[in-house]
């Protein structure tokens, strides 16, 4: 089978390696698309993937051959790579060790995933995909399970007022969860257009450029002087943490969603008086991916706005889109079709 293989050095080749052959208790997917996520960006600019790596855990597919012992699925079944409830053995260590860093422990190598044709999975990971939710938009589930899983995390309320920094995918779900969940309001700052524009077309109630105007200024001008009662940080860079803690309201609560991989200036004076509760938010459960799909499914969250014809590229394209993706960003998704 065809697949991208990373080569170190920022490098990927398109190779023909075997393509595998489930063992009793795994299937084989067929991968319809895989979207380009930033943790695959990180383990490539961070040089955390090791050489010979296939990256790639966005996708949907097909179920293409299933083992003996296998019977929750059958030849055809249409899946979303992940959110299956792993046994206790196979529990992942970010959910469950004491002292887990992602920085030093994150990276589960020597697994080929999905920016290849097949891809290989115990027969508990992946889960259904609904009728209804076509597999373009189900490759991008696990980006919307983090948001789920952000919002979850967060103490939002009915009628809370949302401040989102950066409107990536993982902001733009976030603004769509946050709604689901009861918000009454969404106030965004994103600088880059394309990303502006899918905030507004998904109904923020404002799109800030904070390059143009103070975004903790207006924010709080938007919220009768008090600030919004919940802010994500799905951006992640120089200043937007602490932005954030400048902007929510007193006793209000800051939510990390974004992976920094850098150290991050913050002047805790500023906003310590506020008392504010600080959230960080990792990645998402078995549980989120399931409410991600009904939220897709009853159109209450939308992936249309993130995803353009150009939104498609051929394996061959990686190592071009991942250059790209490794300056700061100004596309939306990226989406692989092996
Ligand atoms: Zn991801």
């Amino acid at each position: 089978m065809k697949a991208a293989v990373y080569k170190g050095n920022h490098r990927f080749e398109i190779a023909q390696i075997p393509t595998p052959e489930p063992g009793p208790s795994q299937v084989l997917v067929k991968v319809h698309s895989c979207g380009i996520c930033g943790t695959d960006v990180h383990a490539v600019m961070y040089e955390i993937a090791p050489p010979g790596t296939v990256l790639g855990h966005e996708f949907s597919g097909t179920i293409t051959k299933t083992g003996g012992k296998v019977s929750r699925w059958k030849v055809g079944d249409r899946v979303v790579g992940g959110g299956g409830e792993p046994p206790a053995e196979s529990e992942n260590a970010s959910r469950n060790h004491p002292r887990y860093n992602y920085r030093t422990m994150g990276f589960q190598g020597g697994r080929t995933r999905a920016y290849a044709e097949y891809v290989l999975m115990e027969e508990w990971e992946p889960i259904s995909l609904p009728d209804g939710v076509p597999d373009d938009y189900a490759s991008l589930t696990e980006p919307c399970a983090v948001a789920v899983h952000a919002v979850r995390c967060s103490g939002l309320k009915l009628g809370d007022t949302v401040g989102i920094l950066g409107a990536g995918p993982i902001g733009l779900f976030c603004l769509q969860a946050a709604r689901a969940a009861g918000a009454s309001r969404v106030l965004i700052s994103e600088p880059a257009p394309a990303r502006a524009k899918a905030a507004a077309a998904l109904h923020a109630d404002a799109v800030l450029d904070p390059t143009k105007e103070d975004v903790t200024e207006r924010m709080v001008e938007m919220t009768d002087g008090r600030g919004p009662d919940v802010v994500f940080d799905c951006a992640g860079i120089k200043g937007t943490l602490d932005q954030a803690m400048t902007t929510v309201r007193r006793s209000g609560q800051v939510v990390l969603v974004a992976v920094p991989w850098e150290p991050l200036p913050v002047l805790p004076v500023d906003w310590m008086a506020r008392e504010i509760r600080f959230q960080s938010s990792w990645g998402s459960g078995p549980g989120d991916w399931k409410i991600a799909l009904g939220l897709m499914k009853s159109g209450q969250i939308s992936m249309k706005p993130l995803l353009a014809e150009s939104s498609f590229i051929p394996l061959e394209s990686i190592e071009k889109a991942f250059t790209a993706l490794m300056k700061p960003s100004i596309q939306l998704q990226v989406v692989v079709r092996p």
